[in-house]
Formats: structure tokens, C-alpha cells, sequence
């Protein structure tokens, strides 16, 4: 298997795509993650929730991690990681064309309100359901991707080779080793 380092815009496609992804948020040195459909537009990832853990959490700390992935095989994998940082899209005028652009962007989906509204049954203690629309801005993105064999690889560089003896997860020394390799 070769694990490939994913370019922004490969993450970027594979995120338009995708529709579900784990938010994961974090209290009082606490992490805590959940599954939620979102969508991206090139800028933001949005949402939709009622009140609960996450949105109490999010709202004291807003700096969150988001991770989607797609697993094929063992072997044909891939995964992005987003750091970033909550906003709450509230009815504040300022927020009226992201609540907007929020909904347009998530309502391509059928039912796409559906897991955030249903979530209220199971909790003991009924929390608002008013609606809640959010957006991550993006701090930092990675993204890897495994394939069956190099050839699949497309973008820019290989990571890592595992299933034979050479490992290695740092991009100099492997450089340098494939110079050393060329002299
Ligand atoms: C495929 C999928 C898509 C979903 N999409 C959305 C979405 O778009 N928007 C949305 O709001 N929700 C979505 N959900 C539900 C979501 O994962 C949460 O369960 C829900 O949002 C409630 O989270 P909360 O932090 O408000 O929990 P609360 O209702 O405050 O729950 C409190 C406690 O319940 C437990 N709990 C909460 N959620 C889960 C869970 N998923 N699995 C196990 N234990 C849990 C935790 O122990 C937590 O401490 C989706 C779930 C799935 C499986």
C-alpha cells in the first residue's frame, strides 16, 4: 500500500463530494465527536444541528477538528483532516447571506434536516429545537490517500510505503534518500 500526500485541491474535490464527517470538539481538556452531514462550498464546511453537547461546547470553544474519510478496501483509502475554528450562523442580519448560502448548500441533500431534528428523541432533557446553522472556517487541511500500487498515486508526492521494510513519514529524508539512491 502507498499512502499519498492529498494536494488542497484534491481535499477540496473530495469534500464537495462527500456529504457526512465527524465534528469533533473539546471541554475542559475533553474531546468529543460526533457524525453530521455537512457541505462545502470551496470556503466553508456547513451545518445543521438542534441544541445539545456539541453546540454547549462549540460555543465556549470554538476551535474544532473535523475529519471526513471514504474506505474502500484495506488498501484504497482516503482521509482529510480540518482544523479550524465554529461560527454559529445565528438570525443576526450579518449572517443572513451565509444562513443562505448555508441552506442551499445543504438542502442538495434529501431529508438533510432529518438526523439534527430526530436527535432530540433520545435525550433526556428536550433541548430547544430551534434551528442551528454553523460553518467551520479552515485553518489547516490535510489529506491522504492510500492506493494498491504507485501508479495510482496522481498527485505530487508519495508518503509512505508500507508492507515493505521502508517507512518513512518525513519528506527530507526521504528526499534525501532518493538522491543518495541517484548518486
Ligand atoms: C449518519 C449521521 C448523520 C448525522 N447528521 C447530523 C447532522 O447533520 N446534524 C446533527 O445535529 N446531528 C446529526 N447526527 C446526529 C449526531 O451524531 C448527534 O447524535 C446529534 O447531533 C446530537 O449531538 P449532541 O452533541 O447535541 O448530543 P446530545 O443530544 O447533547 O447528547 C448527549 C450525549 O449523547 C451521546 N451521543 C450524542 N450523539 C451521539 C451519537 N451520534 N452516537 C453515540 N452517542 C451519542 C453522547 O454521550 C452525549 O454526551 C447524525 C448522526 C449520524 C449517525
Amino acid at each position: 500500500m502507498f499512502i499519498h500526500e492529498m494536494t488542497i485541491d484534491e481535499c477540496s474535490g473530495a469534500l464537495k463530494e462527500m456529504c457526512l464527517g465527524r465534528l469533533a470538539c473539546a471541554q475542559d481538556n475533553q474531546p468529543y465527536v460526533v457524525p453530521i452531514n455537512f457541505a462545502f462550498d470551496d470556503t466553508y464546511i456547513y451545518g445543521f444541528t438542534t441544541l445539545g453537547q456539541k453546540i454547549e461546547w462549540t460555543r465556549s470553544n470554538p476551535l474544532v477538528c473535523f475529519e471526513v474519510d471514504r474506505v474502500v478496501s484495506h488498501n484504497e483509502w482516503m482521509s482529510i483532516v480540518v482544523f479550524g475554528r465554529y461560527e454559529e450562523l445565528s438570525d443576526k442580519p450579518e449572517f443572513e447571506n451565509a444562513r443562505i448560502r448555508a441552506h442551499a448548500y445543504l438542502q442538495k441533500r434529501a431529508m438533510w434536516w432529518e438526523p439534527a431534528c430526530i436527535s432530540q428523541e433520545h435525550r433526556e432533557q428536550p433541548h430547544s429545537l430551534t434551528p442551528i446553522f454553523f460553518r467551520i472556517h479552515i485553518d489547516k487541511i490535510t489529506g491522504h490517500r492510500a492506493t494498491f500500487d504507485k501508479s495510482h498515486a496522481g498527485s505530487k508526492s508519495l508518503i509512505t510505503e508500507f508492507g515493505n521494510i521502508r517507512c518513512s513519514l518525513d519528506h527530507e529524508s526521504l528526499d534525501s534518500e532518493q538522491t543518495g539512491a541517484r548518486q
